[in-house]
């Protein structure tokens, strides 16, 4: 799911004091197109929310779309379903350019067996994700070599500064973005929604993520007590 921001909405319908949106802007998570859906939407004032679809004028395919209504608020939250930005990996995996087959197949393997509470397998498929993803940055580095070690060797060969320092470029003070931040120059709406989906992307690498591992860290190590 992915949020869809107010200034990507054109128009809304009146519902009371609520305003559903009816049309709004935005990429088509199928064919990337950048159109404006139409989403034929019918308020029930006893309910939180609703789903409803639009197609692509582009593409023509249906578009998921969830609308969430919050008590007090006349603008409820609108998501549009994006497997793409979704955040459960599942649904990411497959879309990351170089992701391995090979680790894509366990990882999903591994889903499979826990939802069906087979907790021995899911012992054995975590053990082959952990692998592959070790194995991916390691290479050869992993033969022989148990979990822990590999672990330990993982940071001399990921770059993990990367996904930041390449950003530093792009706010140089010549280019087109810093005169956007600077106020010297106009945001479009596709910029908006670049920069905000840039801000959301850097706040989950840099503290939501460390956060996550470090609480189920935590919490395994409570529950091996
Ligand atoms: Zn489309």
């Amino acid at each position: 799911m992915r949020r869809i921001f107010p200034g990507s909405i054109t128009t809304y319908s009146q519902f009371g004091h609520l305003k559903v949106p009816k049309s709004l802007n935005n990429v088509c998570p199928v064919c990337k197109e950048k159109v404006e859906f139409v989403l034929k939407s019918t308020y029930q004032s006893s309910k939180h929310g609703l789903m409803t679809e639009s197609a692509c004028p582009s593409c023509k395919k249906s578009i998921p779309f969830i609308i969430l209504t919050k008590e007090n608020d006349t603008h409820p939250d609108v998501y549009i379903y994006d497997p793409h930005r979704s955040t459960d990996a599942l649904s990411q995996i497959e879309h990351i350019p170089g992701m391995p087959e090979e680790l894509i197949r366990a990882y999903k393997s591994a889903v499979s067996v826990y939802l069906s509470k087979e907790n021995l397998a899911t012992a054995v498929l975590a053990k082959r994700v952990l692998e592959n993803v070790l194995k991916n940055f390691l290479a050869d580095k992993a033969n022989g070599q148990p979990l822990d070690k590999q672990l330990e060797l993982l940071p001399e060969h990921i770059n993990l500064v990367k996904s930041v320092t390449s950003l530093s470029p792009l706010m140089a003070s010549d280019k087109e973005l810093h005169r956007m931040l600077e106020l010297e120059a106009e945001m479009d709406d596709e910029m908006a929604e670049l920069v905000m989906n840039l801000l959301e992307d850097l706040i989950q690498y840099l503290f939501v993520l460390p956060g996550k591992i470090e609480m189920t860290r935590e919490q395994i190590e409570k529950k091996l007590i």
